[in-house]
């Protein structure tokens, strides 16, 4: 466990303790209070005028609230890109809506603009078009968003943003979570900045916010003793949890600075390596966090394959992953449609992530560069 080298772990600035000591010391160990309050003005300045953030106890959560207040209900279709992680598309099933899944386009690997305009032609036709399109920032690089939030807009379908992974990103100078009718943040223990659990909901309406909050503590009406009249959920972030965020905060510059340090380090790396591709921004546009560096091997150009490497790095104590496997190749996701070629399947089959902690150490790079070495038969 000391000597493994992780994917992705928490990395502490160090005022983190200073804030859950002011949460005990006031006795402020609940779901609601000052570092909960500071902690959104945080993500609030940070993410700029006009962004209203609630903090909630996970990614999912923030996901699930998200498409309640848009009004998915049970026989809904809600469209979802494809390549991603599980929570992206499971709030869509906790809602009793169909997940339509959605291919990527090859440069920024996520939501393809023609795949989306296809399926939605192809439900505009049935007359019935998705309660909400859902983009994913994966592994913190930008979609087009350009092209997505015209599509949208044209359709009329409301746009959610997971910026889980994204934090710290951008698209022609706009920070991701900014983009959509809603965004979603994750801080959960592998994110660029971690609460320990965590997650955020984004909007562009001080309603939304409350809406949200109303939800997210057990839906309680204005009242003295406890009345309901719509179904609530447990979902607050902790005054304590968020005392993590408020001095994760401080440092996630820092952190997204060490995160494309890593991508810097591969990119050398993986120089002249003839068969592997480091992902990399397709332009300007785009600011990626690189939350996680990501590799293609080419077989047949370099001799092994992305589960050979693997399987090295393994031996190593290296951890390292496949990309996310697509939804629409999930035997749980199995029945819903699916729009587009095979630009995931084929980056699935392909590609790997590798060791990107904005706290990854000098020795562990070079246990890293000697296990490649070897492999690619470098001296
Ligand atoms: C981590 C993640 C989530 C879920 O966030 P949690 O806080 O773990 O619930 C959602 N979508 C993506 C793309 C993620 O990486």
């Amino acid at each position: 466990m000391s000597n493994r080298i992780w994917l992705s772990s928490p990395h502490m600035g160090g005022n983190e303790l200073k804030y859950i000591h002011e949460a005990f010391s006031n006795n402020w160990v609940a779901p609601l209070g000052p570092n909960v309050n500071g902690f959104e003005g945080d993500l609030e300045r940070y993410l700029g005028a006009g962004c209203y953030v609630s903090a909630l106890s996970s990614g999912t959560a923030a996901l699930h609230l998200a498409l309640l207040m848009l009004g998915v209900e049970a026989g809904d279709d809600v469209f979802c890109q494809s390549m991603t992680f599980a929570a992206s598309a499971n709030p869509i099933a906790y809602l009793g809506a169909r997940p339509v899944f959605i291919d990527s386009e090859p440069d920024t690997w996520n939501l393809c603009p023609d795949a989306l305009r296809e399926a939605l032609q192809a439900f505009a036709a049935k007359g019935r078009l998705p309660k909400a399109v859902i983009v994913v920032h994966l592994y913190g690089m930008p979609a087009k968003m350009k092209e997505i939030t015209e599509i949208c807009a044209e359709y009329g379908v409301p746009l959610i943003e997971d910026a889980a992974e994204a934090l710290g990103s951008a698209y022609k100078g706009q920070k991701c979570g900014t983009f959509g009718d809603m965004a979603v943040l994750s801080f959960n223990g592998n994110k660029i900045i971690t609460t320990s659990g965590g997650g955020a909901l984004v909007t562009r309406n001080s309603e939304y916010k409350s809406k949200s909050i109303f939800y997210a503590t057990q839906a309680r009406d204005n009242a003295p003793h406890y009345e309901h009249s719509h179904i609530g959920y447990n979902y607050r972030l902790s005054n304590v949890s968020a005392g993590i965020g408020r001095g994760q905060m401080e440092v996630l510059q820092d952190r997204v600075n060490g995160r494309r340090r890593n991508h810097q380090f591969y990119t050398e790396l993986f120089k002249d390596a003839a068969g592997i591709t480091v992902f990399t921004e397709p332009d300007a546009d785009f600011f990626s966090n690189h939350w996680l560096s990501v590799i293609l091997i080419d077989e047949e150009k370099t001799g092994f394959s992305r589960e050979d490497l693997r399987n090295s790095f393994f031996n190593m104590e290296i951890e390292s992953r496949p990309l996310w496997k697509p939804m629409h190749m999930q035997p749980v996701f199995k029945d819903a449609a699916y729009y587009g070629g095979t630009v995931a399947e084929d980056l699935f089959r392909i590609g790997l992530c590798l060791p990107s902690g904005s706290n990854l150490q000098e020795h562990e790079k070079q246990r890293i560069s000697e296990t490649v070495n070897k492999k690619l038969n470098r001296n």
